[in-house]
């Protein structure tokens, strides 16, 4: 149940959730990546954010113990997780070269970067129906790690608010090095900026790349339902000239606009227009010119393909808000969720911390006052709504934990790099890499080929 949450009672409530509800022991399972990397988890950069907005960068801890009493002791408002570096970050003064080891590959999608396409809510704030736009974001940019790069340990989480972060756990994936997170993100990033036509997306007429065809499919799914009836992209003066503007071309505009005008009174919704739209360039299909082939497509991924800030996932020492961090405005855990199930996570829905409290009070008023010696020893988190995130993250870890068992890693290691353009591939397996590599990017953005191959 989510109740009302007010940011006045956050001092108050952050001790006990810092207390009673973070989960210490999974989360070093998972940034110690492992009994081979000793290293890993005491290597690695934290940063607080305490009240009054003071910042402390290049914190460090030898133990989770340590952690733990830091954590509890400071209450930080924020934590932020930065890269782990061949020394400890608290030394980093003391080390001459003091530079980043591994880093996992971050993404990060804020609704705020859907003004210019949302009509129901603007700026910080968030409801179901433009929430629907990230659903659209996650499975697109997840299909793609998973099936473009093959990345296995994705751990999707809500950002507390407004947002999601994708944290790309593979060790192939955290020893990317700037450049070739660049390159990943560039991938990744379709819409460019508005040309003349205000138009964001543009699709080369000789062939459609086989990602942008997937996420046009995924997208066309949900089209109607999020963006022409959700957003009501049609259902304005000002909707209807964009899209009008988005054909570029005359003729088409004039017939779409009689097309319209012809529609009964009764039916000038959104949708009536939209299915009018699509009848026309459905019969003006053998008279589009060339670089009208893929307009409608074009046309719904201005308005739902990912909108992502991907200086956050070039930089390696870029630092990102932990998972299970609360947001002080809203009060939400950012918990993890199924990217599969994204459009089951409502995050108007995320119990706040007062919630939380509340439902370990209720819980232990209930069942273990009452005596009930097996609810005694039970971990706080089962107790409440969190449990469900902690059930995403604990299966996250499971798959992590048997990576380390396997010589997977390494076999994957050698497709990643060899895909990201690295001199250091599996020559045995360049001309399989080779089709696949040319087929992935070559027609993205008019672009012949990204790397070129030396044989
Ligand atoms: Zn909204």
């Amino acid at each position: 149940m989510v109740g009302s949450y007010s940011p006045d009672v956050f001092s108050e409530l952050l001790p006990v959730y810092y207390k009673r509800l973070f989960p210490y022991e999974p989360f070093y399972r998972w940034l110690s990546y492992g009994p081979d990397n000793t290293n890993t988890f005491a290597n690695r950069e934290m940063s607080f954010t305490l009240p009054g907005d003071v910042y402390i960068r290049y914190q460090s801890f030898d133990t989770i113990k340590d952690f733990e009493q830091e954590v509890q002791k400071k209450c930080p408002e924020k934590i932020d997780i930065g890269a782990v570096y061949n020394a400890k970050p608290k030394h980093n003064r003391m080390v001459s070269c003091f530079e980043v080891e591994e880093k996992e590959l971050v993404f990060d999608i804020d609704m705020t970067d859907y003004d210019k396409v949302r009509t129901c809510c603007s700026g910080a704030d968030i409801c179901i129906k433009c929430w629907h736009l990230i659903t659209i974001a996650t499975t697109i940019i997840d299909t793609a790690l998973r099936d473009d790069f093959g990345f296995e340990h994705r751990l999707w989480v809500f950002s507390g608010r407004r947002g999601v972060h994708c944290w790309v756990c593979d060790q192939t994936a955290r020893v990317l090095t700037p450049n070739q997170r660049a390159h990943v993100a560039e991938y990744l990033q379709v819409l460019q900026n508005e040309d003349s036509n205000c138009k964001t997306a543009r699709i080369p007429p000789e062939k459609m790349h086989p990602s942008i065809r997937r996420a046009v499919d995924i997208i066309a799914k949900d089209f109607v339902e999020v963006c022409v009836k959700g957003q009501n992209i049609l259902g304005s003066v000002t909707g209807m000239k964009t899209v009008l503007k988005m054909l570029g071309d005359d003729s088409l505009r004039q017939l779409t606009e009689a097309a319209w005008e012809a529609l009964p009174t009764d039916s000038q919704t959104s949708v009536d227009r939209w299915n009018a739209l699509v009848a026309v360039l459905d019969k003006q299909q053998s008279n589009l010119k060339r670089w009208q082939r893929y307009l409608l497509e074009e046309i719904m991924l201005h308005f739902a393909y990912p909108r992502l800030d991907i200086e956050v996932s070039k930089g390696a020492n870029h630092l990102l808000k932990s998972p299970f961090c609360v947001h002080p405005k809203t009060g939400k855990v950012c918990v993890p969720f199924n990217p599969l199930a994204s459009r089951k996570f409502d995050p108007t829905a995320v119990p706040t911390l007062s919630d939380l409290i509340e439902e370990i009070q209720k819980f232990d008023a209930e069942k273990v006052k009452a005596g009930e010696e097996m609810y005694r020893k039970i971990k706080d988190y089962k107790k409440t709504s969190m449990y469900k995130g902690m059930q995403i993250f604990e299966e996250f870890l499971r798959n992590l934990e048997e990576s380390w068992k396997s010589k997977k890693v390494k076999e994957e290691g050698m497709k990643i790099i060899f895909y990201l353009g690295s001199q250091n591939y599996n020559r045995s397996n360049i001309h399989a890499f080779h089709n696949f590599f040319f087929q992935k990017w070559s027609f993205r953005k008019g672009v012949r080929c990204r790397f070129s191959l030396e044989s």
